[in-house]
């Protein structure tokens, strides 16, 4: 074997972003006294902070991601028609070629198409099994009459467990659901890869292929959350056999395969600001969804976007499929949730694609849940450094639609989302000394109480006073 080299020449070669920076946004850091005031203005939550009272805004990847000089060139290329702007048959075409879905109708980000989707194929009574909730995506089924069954794999609700695939369904259950209530009664099956609300976590190629199979037997459709499946299929890349060798972009339309349509917030994986679609197979389905479209979103050629607007996320879909790009994003998500663990903070493991979560329990175990012990640390987070992240604990789960009880899930998290081609690896480092000075302070956290409520997705809105 030849010899290790000598001195201080490093063995692994380190790798950067495929892209340099061509025009910057001036951010500042307020006075520690200054933030106190903005965070207790803000009720504690930290939706209801202005943006320029933050330093490294963390809240969320959506809408929040830097366009590329060919997105902006697409951006004055806009055919502002009210019916068939060109700018929607680049979209549908790009569509087409990467998720590789038939019909296509543009909603104005993720939750128009939940909309049109819920309620073309929800009847009262009827249930929408899905690997974990989304927000959005439950509260649509249940507006539509529908009751959401949470089919995740039980190790996604374990934030310590190093799964790789923990955004996987659990096959039995949805076997046993579908045995209890009928397959009449499932109109879809609801998957998302990654699955947000478990940390990020991707589905395996052959979880879907199975879900396809099982769901075929009984003539249910599957319904894919896409809004981030780019990022799955990179980990279907990086951790299934058989993937190392093949590029994104034809695992991700192997991926949509198993499907018969999807919801997009175009927010995420396509890196614009603004922008969704409703993609299916069915003729018929996308009869009634352009139908529908023209009710709550606008004319079927451009469902409430502008012709620009389209033409940015048909030019986003294409770059976000880059094998060079989504190793860039997704790795430097990796890159803060390592120097996270290496400072001995909690982290869901393993790390996600979009967002690095801390476990707030095992932060606050001296903090009961109905003290919010996630949203105190994203507050304390603020506090601390102007970083702003976001509550996915029992305050986003909100309450029982028929019992009015809080929903208690198993993970209390605080997301630190990473928007993509936005900030550098300075503010990463930034991030993680902050949670490791919020972690150093743990035992002097008190929890907080909730002080207003509003009935929809309270997380967005509520607000609260420390105890
Ligand atoms: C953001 C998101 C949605 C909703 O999309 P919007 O564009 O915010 O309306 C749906 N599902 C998942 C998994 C999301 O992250």
């Amino acid at each position: 074997m030849a010899k290790e080299p000598q001195g201080r020449r490093p063995t692994r070669r380190s790798w950067a972003e495929p892209w340099k920076v061509k025009v910057v946004e001036p951010i500042k850091m307020l006075s520690p006294a200054e933030r106190e005031r903005a965070i207790a203005e803000a009720g504690y939550n930290t939706f209801l902070l202005r943006s320029e009272d933050v330093y490294i805004d963390l809240l969320t990847d959506s809408g929040t991601s830097a366009m590329s000089d060919w997105q902006w060139a697409g951006m004055m290329m806009g055919d502002e028609a009210y019916a068939g702007s060109r700018n929607f048959y680049h979209l549908e075409a790009a569509i087409r070629e990467h998720y590789g879905y038939r019909y296509v109708v543009p909603t104005h980000q993720g939750r128009g198409a939940e909309n049109l989707l819920s309620r073309i194929l929800i009847e009262p009574g009827d249930f929408v099994p899905g690997n974990m909730y989304f927000t959005t995506t439950r509260l649509h089924q249940e507006l539509a009459g529908g009751t959401f069954v949470d089919v995740i794999v039980p190790e996604a609700h374990d934030p310590a467990d190093e799964s790789p695939f923990k955004g996987n369904v659990d096959l039995e259950a949805l076997e046993a659901l579908i045995r209890k209530v009928g397959a009449d009664r499932i109109p879809y099956v609801c998957i998302a890869g990654t699955v947000n609300m478990a940390g990020g976590q991707p589905m395996s190629m052959a979880n879907a292929r199975a879900v396809r199979e099982l769901t075929a037997r009984h003539g249910i459709r599957v319904m894919l959350d896409a809004t981030r499946a780019v990022e799955n299929a990179y980990f279907i890349q990086q951790r299934e056999p058989g993937y190392r060798d093949k590029p994104v972009a034809e695992i991700l339309r192997e991926y949509c395969s198993c499907t018969d349509g999807c919801t997009m917030s175009g927010k995420k994986d396509a890196l614009v600001n603004i922008g969704g679609w409703l993609a299916v197979n069915e003729r018929e389905l996308y009869e009634e969804a352009s139908n529908l479209v023209v009710v709550y979103e606008g004319l079927h050629t451009y469902g409430g976007m502008a012709g620009r607007d389209m033409e940015a996320m048909a030019r986003g879909i294409v770059e976000s499929v880059d094998d060079d790009h989504i190793h860039a994003r997704v790795g430097q998500v990796e890159y803060l949730g390592h120097k996270l663990i290496d400072l001995g903070v909690p982290v869901v493991r393993p790390i996600g694609g979009h967002a690095v979560y801390l476990d707030a329990r095992a932060f606050y175990p001296q903090i009961r849940q109905d003290d919010f012990p996630a949203q105190t640390l994203a507050a304390s987070l603020y506090a601390d450094s102007g970083v702003r992240a976001m509550e996915r604990g029992i305050v986003s789960a909100g309450r029982d639609a028929e019992t009015g009880e809080h929903h208690y899930p198993a993970l209390e998290l605080v997301r630190l989302t990473i928007p993509r081609r936005v900030y550098t690896q300075a503010h990463m480092d930034l991030t993680a000394e902050s949670v490791a000075a919020v972690f150093d302070a743990r035992e002097s956290a008190r929890g907080l109480k909730m002080t207003y409520e509003p009935k929809y997705l309270r997380f967005f809105q509520a607000r609260f006073e420390p105890l």
